[in-house]
């Protein structure tokens, strides 16, 4: 076989050379160590937590280090692609605080290393391909889909291992005239790479991972398919090689074809970028055992059970974007937690992430550590940025709220303020959609009474001391006087000014403080459970809090 005049005739309009090609993606210009890495997302219009996470430890090896991260839009999969799923890999990327140096715009590309689109670079990966035909490395197949059931049965039947190679690689031994027929009858063809016949054992030092040792590839995958686009096998080496991506992050569902990775860069006689493959995102779940009980089990999320695999689920909680950073990163570093505690003011960016400490076992994705580190991060946060990011995402997501938020900012950064000072701030703000509901007190619009009236104290009684409330209180007293004064009240209209008094001898009391208070707090919030009540009242104002209280008069 003429290997020139076969790469000739299936690839009639390439004109460049690999070495033209290579020209035009010059090296890059940057520092010693400098890592440059990417995520290759498909727009399928689904993007997921696993993204994140990968996007998080590119973006970090990149930044840290002084390089570039870029996005990479791996569209070769055309079945699968939904309109608009581009710009929302940007806006969820861009949600969570993850901007690219370079890569696919929402119209376009930015960056001398494009385009950053698979399907446009359609040219680039052709040059490539007719260079590996004219080695003698790829071939053309015209098996059909039925010719490659019919195999893959057979070797089922014989029990060995399925696919497209060795003796069963029949389009290996195509002659050029058979080739130019084929081509002249208008038949489909793939190209596929022709591996060597020798099958032996490749070491890969995966970055996480550590030592890899795998049998090498015997497989005669596709490098393109019919319409002519790559698989993502050849689209991946040529792009990381042309892009210079040092660094590959990826997951682990791609480690069973690194071989077929690593034959093509041999191949094309380039070194491969440090691959990094990451865990594949796990749950927790509650299953049936065998003895009609419970049990525990470790599971893969799954797009269709678990909405909290949607990037989309934390957006439209509201979850904070550094919340969820903060998340990731314990489950990325196992030592990031302990960082925070020793640095308790400073941003998770200073945080040193290494990929050394990341654990290649599936991390467990519990959305009540999720809660639990939302609630310390927004409760580390000065008001003034939990308003601008709360609003932020209220605009998107409850324009009604966000029409609250900015009639009301005056008053709502007050609110926002409650509690927070003191050694025990109050962790009342899980997510900005919980947030909404939390806060909804504090405007009438949205006020409403959700508790009861604590049913140990008549209506009589009740009116009674909201009425001596609102002669006596003195809306400008600090919080002891006002706290002395409800006590007044409160011992004078025959409650236990202590509730362990009343504990005691419930028979010598209408009810305690707790419950005085509590009609207080209701009034004025419509819960039982809320912040400190003079400091709610001063956020109010003595107008809201005499019309909230007269109301029950
Ligand atoms: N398109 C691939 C995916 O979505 C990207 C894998 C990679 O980053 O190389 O899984």
């Amino acid at each position: 076989m003429n290997h020139q005049q076969l790469a000739a005739l299936l690839f009639p309009d390439v004109t460049e050379s690999r070495e033209d090609v290579e020209a035009r993606f010059p090296k890059r210009d940057l520092p010693e160590g400098a890592k440059v890495t990417r995520i290759g997302p498909s727009p399928t219009g689904f993007i997921h937590l696993g993204n994140l996470y990968n996007a998080i430890i590119a973006e970090r090896l990149a930044h840290q280090s002084g390089g570039v991260f870029y996005l990479r839009i791996e569209d070769t999969d055309q079945k699968r692609e939904v309109p608009g799923a581009v710009e929302t890999i940007l806006r969820s990327m861009a949600y969570f605080g993850v901007y690219f140096d370079e890569g696919a715009t929402i119209d376009g590309n930015k960056g001398d290393y494009g385009p950053y689109r698979q399907r446009q670079r359609a040219g680039i990966y052709h040059v490539f391909a007719k260079w590996l035909v004219e080695q003698g490395m790829a071939y053309p197949c015209f098996c059909t889909a039925e010719q490659l059931d019919v195999t893959r049965e057979r070797q089922q039947a014989n029990k060995e291992l399925t696919g497209y190679y060795g003796p069963y690689a029949t389009c290996r031994n195509l002659s050029l005239e058979e080739v130019q027929a084929n081509l002249e009858a208008g038949k489909p063809w793939v190209l596929r790479f022709r591996a060597p016949e020798e099958q032996g054992t490749i070491l890969v030092n995966d970055a996480i991972r550590g030592a890899l040792k795998m049998p090498s590839n015997n497989m005669d995958f596709v490098l393109l398919k019919s319409d002519g686009i790559p698989t993502y096998h050849f689209a991946h080496c040529i792009d990381d090689h042309l892009m210079q991506s040092t660094y590959v992050i990826r997951g682990e569902e791609w480690l069973a074809s690194l071989p077929m990775h690593v034959a093509l860069f041999e191949a094309m006689g380039w070194e491969p970028p440090i691959f990094c493959h990451t865990a594949t995102l796990m749950k927790l779940d509650t299953v049936p055992d065998d003895n009609g009980g419970e049990k525990q089990i470790k599971r893969k999320l799954s797009k269709r059970k678990d909405p909290e695999l949607a990037l989309a689920y934390y957006q439209q909680e509201g979850i904070c974007q550094d919340a969820v950073w903060e998340f990731l990163l314990t489950l990325l570093n196992s030592n990031y937690e302990e960082w925070r505690i020793a640095n308790p003011e400073a941003s998770y960016l200073e945080f040193p992430y290494t990929l050394e400490k990341m654990s290649n076992s599936g991390a467990l994705v519990d959305l009540e550590k999720l809660d639990n580190i939302s609630k310390d991060v927004i409760c580390r946060m000065p008001a003034e940025e939990v308003y601008k990011k709360w609003s932020a995402w209220c605009k998107e997501y409850n324009p009604d709220f966000y029409a609250l938020l900015t009639d009301y900012k005056d008053k709502t950064l007050k609110a926002l303020n409650v509690g927070k000072g003191g050694k025990k701030p109050r962790k009342d703000l899980v997510s900005w959609k919980q947030a909404c509901q939390f806060m909804s007190f504090y405007y009438d619009e949205t006020f409403q009474r959700e508790d009861e009236f604590p049913e140990q104290v008549d209506e009589a009684t009740r009116k009674e001391f909201f009425r001596r409330y609102l002669e006596s209180n003195d809306f400008s007293a600090d919080q002891s006087a006002w706290f002395a004064n409800v006590k007044a009240i409160t011992g004078d209209m025959g409650f236990a000014v202590r509730p362990k008094d009343y504990k005691k001898h419930p028979e010598d009391y209408k009810g305690s403080i707790v419950h005085t208070t509590n009609m207080l707090r209701i009034a004025l919030t419509g819960r039982a459970n809320a912040p400190d009540i003079w400091e709610v009242s001063n956020v109010l104002g003595e107008d809201c809090v005499r019309a909230r209280i007269e109301k029950w008069l």
